[in-house]
């Protein structure tokens, strides 16, 4: 195929080889009519080199159309050779100073918070880095694509516009024309090209006939060759499209993947070439197919040459793009062309491209919206030019984009960002075009469905008009890219426009007013939850619009003005109807009347949609913070409000809500709930609840307080309660219905917070005296009392602003302090202990769960003091002037009659309908009203000035009924009641105020007296109230901090503990013993030795080891003929250990594991949480784990975080992953050394004879083969050595159930380690046995040393435990296989080491991994020694071994690990001479066998020092090997890290401590074997190519390098491309923490087939990289994932934190990340235990919804 296309475009190049651009150009240039000329041109070539097939061929297509087409152009266009003229226009190019860099998606973006005009102003990386910003506080994100950097937008940035390298050069005017170094007649020519072209292109772009082309442009020749072209809906999905198309032309999944995939991305795609009749049946096949249940797939039949203009009309616009790149002159003509208007005044080339817009296809889009950004949008001048077109042509455009299906980013109406936030052209288009008033009508018009009275009415809304809702919510963004920015200065005509605005505004609004009106539903349950959602949305997405509407109100005092007259007048037209169908009434109390109206929020419509009067409130705060309110105000336009029904609606909101509170309106369903909630929230409590709260002060300060209360009781419909004469009786009697006692109690509760909040609330600049600051700082306070918190948890309970700023790091650190966090946890703020005093338990923003946590610890703090438990009010700070009358209304007639009732109420408590929240209320009530007195006097010179007298009100007896007690004296009978024991310290608070106010006023009514002997006496009474207060706190302290300590001592590792206690009687028999021998004189010490025939062996009587089951907790000795005990364990592949990632995994049927390589590339790894049971009992468990299971899954389709079927289960006490038991076996019994053991070279003998006699046997039992080759060597029939009987069957010495379990853990082994089916009899399962004991042994060896631990005594027992059973086991496991089996493992093992002319394709000793030798020869050896009975003892065979595979690993290291070139500084003074000298002379040695492939070295130091260093790893892992197998204890002097630690090791191991006399002690065994080994065929193959050697010692495994700055991990990201679509951007890059691929994750396109399932990217990885197991990090999510197996994984916190201590999964807030090393040690450490699938596990256990994500298509 590919040779046939190359055929092909190789034909077409000779064809066209006599082709001149030169000669073209010069015809054009003499052409009369140009635009025909190159018409004529293009018509003859464009469908000559595009689309002549089925498959498109970029490479060629590109290379001609340069040839042909562009270089014409370029030619005619510089009047000579392009390249040259060219470089000329780049000479005299002016560079933008805008850099304009437009971004890819998912790269970084950064914006300053300090210094941006709006968060839309961003820079690219590299300006980012050369700017001042860096040094700020940013924000960083990832691009979306599309947009480009602002460097160099002096009105993006309010501070630092540009960085280094888009500073502007002082020195040339960057006003200049940039036409004026260019040539009339190229200035002419470059008119006449683009004109031509772009025309032809837009033309071209906005064809819309199938068949014909534009005049001039039909081909001379025409083919019946048609393309079947799909076009991109949002509709349709993939898997949709996949399926038909697989239909409709019968191609491939793949290939339907591939069409699919380019649909999505070009928005068109051609499915099917060839005559019309082809094409149009593939049509029909999938418009029949599509059209279901949907509209169809837009499919079109296109001639050929059609599609190959189109195509080129593309490649035209992006050359000119490219094209104006060279110089700002060409750049800037291309502009005036797009704007040119035609001579009739027809549409510009520009205005015709947008309003075809939502016609073209997404490719198409694409092109000329980039080729706009880097053109129009580019030059200054025209930008302004652009903007105003497109603003004229704003309605249509944002009409079709709400039609259209695409989403906003392939819209052209996704340009308003670049245009409308540069504040100067938004100022220009609103003042010039109106645009302000514009956009607010084309939403308004786009919202038609109108209830009566005209509201917005989404309850009816269909699908579609739901749809077209949420699109059209876009227009709201581009209003708010408008305001974003208040003018600092103002025109006559700006204010015209922008009032004109405010009314446009309104009239939205208006819509808004009233809207979802509800109605109490009383007997029934509502039937269907009513839609409040959009009504909501609506809401939400111009909170900031209305914040902005009143910054822009403030920033000019006149239309500040103008604009609440308008408002005034629109809320008064909302409600005109005010009074409708309400009967006026004239409601009395306590000597006051007020006319009002029946009304019941409990009956009849209310609104929580009250935009009108919240925007009203906001402006009469704005109001109110002006001069002219404190000098004038008179002037301002308060003379026509009424205040009665200013507060009407907002009034009736908050009876709604306590209404809601108090139960009252359950039967109206979750979406009222709902509603009250985001009616207080903090997305929209600015423009809600703030705003109600605000119209109430207003109202109420304008109003006779009395009347305000009198209509407040009202409306909460408890006016009947407090009226009566008798009220403080009344309430008592009127219990016939508990439910309406109950709800109003709560209404009560309800309405004295109402009027806290009321008189309280004066943190708004505007209505109390205070900063703006003010305000946030006491929203933190609050906060913090509650709790500390984390950065981010403060910022969500904080409004934000339009820029998402919550301007609190500007105060935070003046109310916090800031805790750092460790490893994990983060970091957190704490309230600064000054700022406690400012505590308001009824803080408005709180909810009643917020309030009772905040009262429990603000009590608590206030005991652990030492202080009284009293919360009274705090100070508060002075009122405005048109708010100062507020504070009447604590001390007004009506509220003294409310207090003194509810007192009242609680002095009797037999009437009991009275609560106790309402009582702390009305303390707080009193407290607030004491303050402002003590206030009052404290600032006043003027005692005449006091107008506020509380205590001498509440002093008096209450009016009616006559004589009842005044409210101070109720309240001191209350302060001995016995029931209200928690509200004592206020009460006792409030009369000391009192006392001290009544002391105050006589102090300055006559003259400073002398202090009372009374209050003197008081004051030692409070001290020594003071002094037990603080004792008694004193001691509760201690009591609470032992009772706290007992408990943490009993919860810490409840796990473990048990653990302890269910081992306990193994450890104690274990700790005995050694305990004992360890700390034996160290003479004793000395002779410690852990193999051969010297070795330690138990004195006395035999070892019990008794454990106890964690099942049936019954006990049970571990004897070889009792019950099996066996250990929950966890076999896993893995490839931690791995030094060559690149290896292909093996094929598992296929693969020998009997020698490892030295590279590791893949172990079996065994762990276990050491958990015992008995065998039967684990059988039970299992079974019935596998049922429940069985039953889970028929019942409910859900997974679990383990795989019963693959034999995984949790264990039972600790929950950890298991997949199958290893048996506890006690020590293998060897007999004392009887005699002398023979010494190598006879041991060597014997073991060959006993290798012979067992070959021929072997040979001899294969019936099969012994045929016709086997006869000669039958001949040689080795007779066996002396006591070595071969026909003896051992007897196996372990009970039925240990060989059981012995089968299990051995299979399991075998099926894990290799992905295999079980099959117990394979011969490869003992191999797979002893690997995994080796290579966990080695993996724990390395961790030891990575966390620098000493070799024995830091392991955890669990660790001890498996590592003991595994060595046990592998020693035992040959009595469950076939005995000739194992002897044959044996024979080729040792053939390794000692060649066996009978052993074929024995490795070079390069290739083998020595310690997994030297284990699997011990472990294996059992086998062969069974039928020996000359007296041989294994421990002898032990020592042979590890004395051959020593030499042989010194042999392995000299050849691999002895650097060329000697870096290492000798150090001087060693003392080592011997063993120096003898290295020296074995290395010359090896030199001399191997000849010049070795290196010179003469040093022996280094050399020593190599072998020294190269061979730890191997003895510290045959020293744990050892002293597990054969039980021997361990040195103490391996139980630190020390500098004896080699020859400690040597003599435990039975080792000289200079190795190579092993080799010198035997020389005459040893040379034979070392020519053996150098002369192996495979040596020189490894010398030769030293990258594929290992050397040693293996350095451990580390996750990859991180960057520091996280930004630069989203930098790479952003530039990596998908390998399999051909450089399209990938949506989900995903890095291996392991290699450090880059990897294209959760996407269609890389998917592959992995075992017969599609796998994403990720899962396939694992399989490569991590034998299953994977760490990832998703670098757009900031996660790292973990994943194991196809269907496990989990997210994992990253290791990158923000300045606070946070992470930031999902990149959210944008803050800037740093690496975390500690954290990311954590996650390398996790991987280096192997700890990744069990830490999958307990975080699926922990959340079962991770249990259902498909971890595989990751
Ligand atoms: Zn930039
Ligand atoms: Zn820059
Ligand atoms: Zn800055
Ligand atoms: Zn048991
Ligand atoms: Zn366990
Ligand atoms: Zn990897
Ligand atoms: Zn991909």
């Amino acid at each position: 195929m590919a040779a046939a296309e190359s055929e092909v475009s190789s034909a077409l190049c000779a064809q066209f080889l006599s082709f001149s651009a030169k000669d073209t150009a010069a015809k054009w240039l003499q052409a009369t009519d140009l635009p025909k000329e190159v018409y004529l041109h293009l018509a003859r070539y464009v469908p000559k080199i595009y689309c002549l097939g089925p498959n498109l061929n970029p490479q060629s297509e590109d290379l001609l159309s340069q040839l042909l087409l562009q270089a014409p152009l370029e030619w005619y266009l510089c009047g000579e050779e392009p390249s040259v003229g060219l470089a000329k226009l780049e000479q005299n190019n002016q560079p933008s100073q805008l850099c304009g860099h437009v971004f890819k998606v998912g790269e970084p973006t950064y914006s300053c918070r300090e210094c941006a005009a709006d968060p839309t102003c961003v820079l690219c990386m590299q300006c980012f880095l050369g700017s001042v910003h860096k040094e700020h506080r940013y924000r960083m994100t990832t691009s979306g694509g599309g947009g480009f950097c602002d460097c160099g937008d002096t009105e993006a940035w309010k501070k630092g516009p540009y960085c280094q390298k888009h500073e502007p050069n002082i020195s040339d005017s960057s006003q200049e024309d940039p036409l004026a170094n260019m040539s009339a007649e190229m200035i002419a020519r470059t008119y006449n090209v683009f004109s031509i072209i772009l025309k032809y292109a837009v033309d071209m772009l906005t064809w819309d006939k199938e068949d014909e082309l534009p005049q001039g442009l039909e081909p001379p020749e025409r083919g019946d060759t048609y393309y079947c072209m799909l076009f991109n809906d949002e509709v349709h999905t993939y898997e949709q499209v996949i399926y038909t198309l697989q239909k409709a032309v019968s191609c491939t999944q793949k290939e339907a993947v591939s069409f699919a995939t380019t649909v999505d991305r070009d928005g068109r795609k051609s499915v099917r070439y060839g005559d019309f009749q082809f094409c149009e049946q593939a049509k029909s096949v999938i418009v029949r197919n599509t059209s279901r249940q949907t509209k169809p797939l837009r499919v079109q039949v296109m001639h050929s040459s059609v599609v190959a203009h189109q195509c080129f009309a593309l490649k035209a616009l992006t050359w000119l793009g490219h094209i104006i790149r060279y110089s700002d002159a060409l750049r800037r003509i291309l502009c005036q062309v797009g704007l040119q208007k035609g001579p009739e005044g027809e549409n510009s080339l520009v205005d015709t491209l947008m309003l075809c817009d939502s016609k073209m296809w997404k490719g198409a889009r694409n092109i000329y919206h980039q080729l706009f950004m880097s053109s129009l949008l580019m030059d200054l001048k025209y930008k302004k030019l652009f903007a105003i077109q497109f603003a004229r042509n704003y309605e249509r455009l944002q009409s079709d984009y709400v039609k259209d299906d695409h989403d906003r980013e392939f819209s052209i109406t996704d340009l308003s960002v670049q245009i409308f936030t540069v504040p100067s052209l938004a100022r220009m288009l609103i003042t010039e075009e109106n645009l302000m008033t514009t956009i607010i009508r084309t939403f308004v018009d786009h919202l038609r469905h109108r209830d009566l009275q005209g509201r917005f009415q989404f309850e009816r809304y269909t699908a579609q008009q739901a749809f077209k809702f949420r699109r059209v919510q876009s227009l709201i963004g581009d209003l708010k890219y408008v305001l974003i920015s208040y003018p600092t200065e103002w025109t006559d005509k700006l204010r015209d426009k922008y009032l004109e605005g405010f009314d446009a505004f309104l009239e939205l609004l208006k819509c808004m007013q009233g809207m979802d009106p509800v109605v109490r539903q009383v007997g029934q349950h509502i039937e269907m939850e009513p839609e409040w959602e959009a009504a909501f949305t609506l809401q939400m997405k111009l909170t900031h619009i209305i914040s902005m509407m009143q910054e822009w109100c403030a920033s000019d005092e006149r239309v500040l003005i103008e604009a609440y007259k308008k408002c005034l007048t629109a809320l008064t037209h909302c409600h005109s109807g005010f009074t409708d169908g309400e009967q006026p009434i004239t409601l009395s109390m306590c000597g006051h009347s007020v006319d009002t109206i029946r009304y019941c929020v409990s009956q009849e419509k209310v609104s929580i949609h009250l935009p009108v009067s919240r925007l009203l409130a906001g402006l009469h705060v704005l109001l109110s913070k002006t001069e002219v309110a404190y000098r004038f105000p008179e002037q301002l336009p308060l003379s026509e409000l009424s205040p009665p029904m200013l507060i009407e609606h907002p009034l009736r909101c908050l009876v709604l809500c306590a209404q809601v509170h108090a139960g009252m309106w359950r039967r109206n369903g979750f979406s009222l709930v709902n509603q009250i909630y985001y009616y207080h929230n903090v997305k929209c409590r600015v423009e809600m609840f703030d705003k109600d709260l605000i119209m109430l002060q207003a109202g109420a300060s304008m109003m006779d307080p009395n009347h305000f209360l009198m209509i407040v009781l009202s409306r909460f419909e408890l006016f009947h309660i407090f009226s009566s004469a008798d009220c403080r009786k009344r309430y008592n009697r009127e219990n016939a219905n508990k439910d309406v006692v109950q709800q109003n109690s709560t209404l009560i509760e309800e309405m004295l917070h109402l009027i806290m909040m009321v008189v309280g609330e004066r943190f708004s600049a505007g209505i109390g005296q205070v900063e703006n600051c003010d305000e946030l700082k006491r929203e933190i306070i609050h906060q913090l009392c509650i709790r500390p918190m984390a950065h981010s948890e403060l910022v969500k309970a904080l409004p934000e602003n339009e820029n998402k700023e919550t301007g609190m790091e500007r105060v935070i650190d003046s109310v916090a302090l800031f805790k750092k966090p460790g490893v994990t946890g983060r970091g957190l703020y704490e309230l600064r202990p000054e700022c406690a005093k400012q505590f308001n338990l009824y803080f408005h923003h709180y909810s009643r769960a917020d309030q009772s946590k905040a009262e429990e610890a603000q009590r608590k703090l206030k005991r652990q003091n030492g202080e009284d438990s009293a919360l009274p009010p705090p100070v508060l700070p002075p009122f405005c002037p048109l708010f100062a009358s507020l504070v009447n209304i604590l001390q007004c007639d009506v509220l003294l009659g409310m207090l003194g009732a509810v007192l009242q109420w609680a002095v009797e408590p037999s009437g009991g309908h009275w609560s106790e929240s309402m009582l702390q209320r009305v303390l707080h009530l009193i407290g607030m009203a004491l303050l402002e007195e003590q206030q009052q006097m404290e600032s006043s010179c003027d005692d005449n000035e006091i107008t506020f007298n509380f205590t001498l009100k509440i002093s008096r007896p209450g009016e009616a009924p006559s004589n009842t007690p005044s409210i101070l004296a109720l309240l001191e009978t209350l302060q001995n009641a016995p029931h209200l024991e928690v509200h004592k310290d206020m009460i006792r608070w409030i009369l000391k105020m009192v006392v001290s106010i009544k002391t105050m006023r006589e102090r300055t009514a006559a003259a400073p007296s002398s202090e009372g002997s009374g209050h003197c006496q008081e004051e030692t009474v409070r001290d020594k109230d003071k002094a037990e207060r603080k004792r008694k706190a004193e001691m509760a302290r201690l009591r609470r901090e032992k009772i706290m300590a007992q408990m943490s001592e009993m919860q810490r590792h409840f796990i473990n503990e048990n653990k302890e206690l269910f081992q306990q009687s193994l450890e104690e028999l274990d700790a005995s013993t050694s305990a004992s021998q360890d700390h034996s004189p160290s003479s004793w010490d000395s002779a410690l030795v852990c193999v051969g025939p010297r070795r330690w062996r138990a004195g006395g009587g035999e070892r019990r080891q008794v454990v106890t089951c964690i099942l049936c907790q019954e006990e049970q000795e571990i004897r070889p003929d009792s019950r099996a005990m066996v250990l929950a364990a966890f076999v896993q592949r893995s490839t931690v250990m791995s030094k060559n990632r690149r290896r292909p995994p093996h094929i598992p049927e296929s693969y020998d594991p009997l020698f490892m390589h030295p590279d590791l590339s893949f172990g079996a790894h065994t762990g276990s949480c050491g958990h015992i049971m008995h065998s039967h009992c684990w059988q039970r468990y299992f079974e019935a784990v596998q049922a429940k299971e069985q039953r889970r899954q028929q019942r409910l389709r859900v997974h679990t975080s383990y795989d019963v079927e693959n034999g995984e289960f949790l264990c039972p006490l600790c929950e950890c992953l298991s997949n199958t038991v290893i048996p506890l076996l006690p020590l293998t019994k060897t007999s004392c050394c009887i005699g002398e053991q023979p010494g190598l070279p006879l041991w060597l003998n014997t073991i060959s004879q006993q290798i012979k006699a067992l070959q021929s046997a072997h040979r001899k039992a294969k019936p099969t083969n012994a045929a016709t080759t086997d006869e000669t060597k039958a001949v040689e029939d080795y007779p066996p050595p002396e006591g070595f009987r071969l026909d003896h069957t051992p007897m196996n010495p372990y009970s039925s159930s240990i060989k059981e379990m012995l089968t299990t853990f051995g299979t399991a082994t075998y099926k894990v380690g290799l992905k295999v089916h079980p099959n117990e009899q394979d011969p490869r399962v003992p191999i797979m046995c002893w690997g995994s004991c080796a290579y966990t042994i080695q993996s724990i060896e390395r961790l030891l040393v990575d966390e620098e631990k000493p070799l024995f005594g830091s392991l955890p027992c669990r660790q001890d435990d498996c590592l003991r059973s595994l060595a046990r086991f592998g020693s035992a496991c040959w009595t469950v296989s076939c005995l000739s089996t194992v002897q044959n493992h044996f024979i080729r093992l040792l053939s390794a080491l000692v060649p066996d002319s009978q052993v074929e394709n024995s490795p070079c000793i390069l290739d083998v991994d020595m310690f997994h030798l030297l284990v699997s020869l011990v472990l294996s050896y059992s086998a062969v020694h069974c039928q020996d009975s000359s007296g041989l003892s294994v421990d002898a065979a032990q020592l042979h071994f590890i004395h051959l595979v020593t030499v042989a690993h010194l042999v392995q290291i000299l050849l691999t690990s002895v650097p060329a070139e000697l870096t290492m500084e000798q150090e001087s003074g060693g003392v080592e001479h011997e063993e120096e000298e003898s290295v020296c002379l074995f290395y010359n040695t090896l030199k001399t066998l191997l000849g010049s492939s070795l290196c010179d070295v003469s040093s022996g130091w280094h050399l020593w020092h190599c072998v020294k260093a190269g061979i730890l790893p191997f003895l510290r892992g045959a020293a744990l090997f050892f002293h597990h197998l054969n039980g021997v204890p361990t040195p103490p002097d391996l139980h630190a890290l020390g500098a004896s630690e080699w020859e400690t090791l040597c003599s435990y191991l039975c080792l000289p401590s200079n190795l190579l006399q092993l080799y010198y002690n035997h020389q005459d065994v040893f040379e034979p074997l070392l020519q053996g080994w150098c002369s192996h065929p495979g040596m020189r193959l490894c010398l030769q190519s030293p990258e594929i050697l290992i050397s040693f010692p293996r350095e451990s495994n580390r996750l990859i390098e991180l960057p520091e700055d996280y930004s630069a991990l989203i930098n790479q990201a952003s530039s990596f491309t998908c390998p399999k679509s051909g450089g399209d951007k990938s949506r989900a890059p995903t890095l291996c923490l392991v290699c450090g691929t880059m990897l294209c994750s959760q996407s269609y396109c890389c998917q592959t087939e992995l075992e017969g399932e599609d796998v994403g990217a990720c899962t396939a990885h694992t399989f490569v990289c991590g034998a299953g197991v994977g760490i990832f990090l998703r670098v757009r999510e900031c996660q790292v994932l973990f994943l194991a197996g196809k269907t496990k994984g989990c997210f994992y916190a990253p290791p990158y934190l923000d300045d606070y201590g946070e992470t930031d999964q999902g990149l959210r807030r944008g803050n800037p990340l740093h690496l975390c090393r500690e954290r990311y040690r954590k996650i390398q450490k996790l991987w280096r235990q192997h700890s990744i699938t069990e830490e999958i596990g307990h975080a699926q256990e922990a959340n079962q919804t991770l249990v259902g994500i498909d971890w595989q298509h990751l």
